[in-house]
């Protein structure tokens, strides 16, 4: 199922990898994260080079709803309780750069930019959102309570942000892809240092940047028990009034909505990869309930890695590994997060101080009650005595019904039913499904 961004679009095309090759800066992954690091980079003189294992934005990034705003759930109250002030108004800054910076950006790439307000609600809790209102307000941030009252719902309260911003993700990037040394249909299968394998050859690099949105390598860093995916679905209604502000619920089954031109996107059904959830169907059940007469014009579904604490992981990949970085987690907030990636990781990688990159590092403490549900589904899934494994780590697959896939739920790898490969951390096919 295709997302509404595929729609029209014409793709630039870039050749395979064919011979050995020197780079300075290697970046793994041709999604948002991977393309604007190395767009950013290309911009700085730095000699670098992208590989794709399959099409550029042909990961989650075309699946994405392309909201941008530095208002991402109540993660302000929640840093602020666990971090202090300081370092969320770091993270506001970091985030609101990268708003800043979409903005710049479209200011000559037609990418459907529209300035918007965005909204967070809830259906089950008031105090939280006004907690969120006034964190925002401490840190600077013009933040107040709405009723939402757009919305199909009972809403019990909001927390409004003006000028943030919607758009086209498929038009920026593959514009500003056209310009940057990119190899598609180059999977690296490979890392060692100063060297990386691919399906077509080695290319020698003196760093490198993981861009492949679950980090494919297990070795360091811990990042199987850092993330874990949460995958949600979204459907594009058409012949309903669509709203003129974009909503997400805290709650992280609950639904989003956005316009694009005179449609709906209506998001939610979500659910950790390889668990039940609403999916599609709880869409269909709210629009006919709500939207009577809308039509459905496209479905698609995509998924996002979830860090321990609500902020991303940027920067170096581990203690124990120097010339490698990482930017993943992006808790369904990669827009901003990916645009701050390429502002740290670019940094690191010249040698510059980044004010914020202490914020993101993947290096600082996990010590978080996620980290303990996330080891728990692991064994789980690795005691699980029947049923196919996956062949990242070991864990037992679960069949999606929604989807007909074969889904983990330990870190949300992902294959069909003839066993191919579609969501990483996985590297191969999932033999004899
Ligand atoms: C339903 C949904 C809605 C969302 N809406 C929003 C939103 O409104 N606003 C927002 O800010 N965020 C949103 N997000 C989050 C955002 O879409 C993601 O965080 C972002 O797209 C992730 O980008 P990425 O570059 O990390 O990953 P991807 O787009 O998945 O890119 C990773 C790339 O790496 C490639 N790759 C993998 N392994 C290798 C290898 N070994 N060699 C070479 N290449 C490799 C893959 O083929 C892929 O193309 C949403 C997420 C979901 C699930």
């Amino acid at each position: 199922m295709n997302s509404l961004w595929k729609k029209d679009m014409e793709k630039p095309d870039f050749k395979s990898f064919s011979k050995a090759e020197k780079t300075d800066v290697l970046i793994i992954g041709g999604g948002i994260a991977g393309i604007l690091c190395a767009y950013k980079l290309n911009g700085l003189g730095v000699d670098c080079m992208l590989v794709e294992a399959d099409e550029i934005c042909s990961g989650n990034t075309q699946n994405t709803t392309a909201k941008i705003t530095v208002s991402h759930s109540l993660i302000y109250s929640k840093l602020i309780d666990r971090y202090g002030k300081e370092k969320a108004s770091l993270y506001l800054r970091a985030q609101t750069k990268a708003k800043e910076e979409y903005e710049r950006l479209a200011q000559t790439i037609d990418c459907d930019y529209e300035k918007m307000d965005s909204y967070v609600y809830t259906l089950r809790c008031l105090e939280k959102i006004k907690n969120e209102v006034s964190a925002l307000n401490s840190l600077g941030v013009r933040a107040e309570l709405s009723d939402a009252g757009e919305l199909p719902i009972n809403v019990l309260g909001a927390v409004r942000v003006r000028n943030q911003a919607q758009f086209h993700p498929l038009k920026l990037l593959y514009n500003i892809a056209r310009e940057l040394p990119i190899y598609e249909h180059t999977k690296v299968i490979g890392l060692k240092p100063g060297r990386a394998l691919t399906n077509h050859g080695e290319i020698i690099y003196k760093k490198v940047i993981i861009a492949t949105h679950f980090p494919v390598l297990n070795k360091h860093g811990l990042y199987p028990l850092k993330l874990y995916q949460h995958r949600s679905y979204v459907i594009a209604l058409d012949g309903v009034e669509a709203p003129s502000g974009m909503y997400v619920d805290e709650s992280e089954v609950g639904l989003s909505f956005r316009s694009y031109g005179n449609l709906l996107l209506l998001g939610g059904g979500g659910h950790r990869t390889g668990k039940q959830g609403g999916c599609w169907r709880q869409l269909e059940d709210f629009a006919s309930e709500h939207y009577p007469g809308a039509s459905v014009v496209a479905k698609w579904a995509a998924q996002d890695c979830i860090s321990l604490d609500g902020v991303s992981y940027i920067g170096k990949y581990s203690k124990a590994t120097p010339d490698i970085f990482v930017a993943t987690g992006f808790n369904k907030w990669g827009m901003t997060n990916a645009m701050a990636a390429a502002d740290i990781l670019s940094d690191l990688i010249v040698g510059k101080d980044n004010p914020y990159a202490a914020v993101f590092s993947p290096s600082r403490s996990i010590l978080c009650k996620q980290l303990f549900s996330n080891a728990f589904e692991s064994a789980v899934g690795l005691l699980t005595p029947t049923a196919p494994r996956c062949p990242h780590l070991g864990c037992a697959l679960k069949y999606n019904r929604a989807e007909h896939s074969w889904d983990c739920p330990c870190h949300g790898s992902r294959f069909s039913e003839n066993g191919e490969l579609i969501d990483n951390p996985a590297t191969d096919d999932k033999k004899g499904l």
